[in-house]
């Protein structure tokens, strides 16, 4: 068992989930860190720091809401995070992973494959377009450091049934954010149910989950295209 492994088993038995998920876990990490080599995948490049600030910060989101049988969406997915360990974690999650930069998507689609988890739909292509096709249809979206909260929101929660949520993965000082979000969130349909802050496991990296409940339908002109999203957010 290699160093990441054991910390994976360790972390996960921490925040009660499953160890069993592991073995996928550190074969997936190696598989990040060989291929990082050769591609800009991830800047972490530390076993420890790999297994908790990609893995167990991905997989602490099991703890925080439920996601079983859930269709989940994970825009800016990149190498994979938090949608990927969710999957591993939870394999009763229907997820696609979407991601605007094609390299990164296929490699999501050799990890997949190289793990045998064959129901996992890898998208290349912008969330904001993704729309037109999948507008309103997940359970869940959920989106790690890819845009500050009122340009991330125009992007994820379109995505959304009313009914589900949008999870954005935030800083515990995001409350400024927070503030400059809110017109747009209720623009949008949405509304901050809960903020969950946690702790990764061996570390005192604390995170917070915002759960944003998708409560109404998103007008129909949002989104608007990126150009116009980043100029002008809401
Ligand atoms: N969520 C991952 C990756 C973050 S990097 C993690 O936390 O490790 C941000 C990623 O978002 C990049 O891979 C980029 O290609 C993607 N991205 C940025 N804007 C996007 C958009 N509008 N639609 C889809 N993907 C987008």
């Amino acid at each position: 068992m290699d160093e990441m492994e054991v910390l994976l088993r360790r972390g996960l038995g921490d925040l009660g989930l499953p160890e069993t998920a592991a073995p996928a876990m550190a074969r997936y990490g190696a598989l990040l860190l060989e291929t990082n080599q050769v591609m800009n995948l991830t800047a972490i490049t530390d076993p420890a720091d790999v297994a908790a600030l990609h893995f167990l910060d991905s997989a602490a989101l099991l703890t925080l809401t439920d996601f079983k049988e859930k269709s989940v969406a994970d825009v800016g997915t990149g190498a994979g995070f938090p949608g990927l360990p969710l999957k591993i974690a939870e394999p009763s999650i229907r997820l696609t992973l979407l991601d605007a930069q094609g390299k990164r998507v296929r490699f999501l689609e050799t990890v997949c494959a190289e793990l045998g988890l064959a129901d996992v739909e890898c998208v290349h292509g912008r969330a904001e377009e993704f729309a037109a096709d999948r507008r309103e249809s997940f359970d869940l979206v959920t989106s790690r450091a890819v845009a500050a909260l009122p340009v991330l929101a125009e992007l994820c929660l379109p995505l959304v049934k009313v009914g589900g949520a949008f999870l954005a993965m935030k800083s515990v000082d995001s409350e400024a954010e927070l503030a400059e979000a809110k017109r747009a969130l209720e623009t949008l349909g949405g509304r901050v149910e809960a903020l969950r802050d946690y702790c990764l496991p061996g570390t005192d990296v604390r995170h917070r989950l915002v759960i944003i409940k998708k409560i109404r339908k998103t007008p129909e002109k949002y989104p608007r295209i990126f150009a116009k999203i980043k100029k002008n957010p809401l």
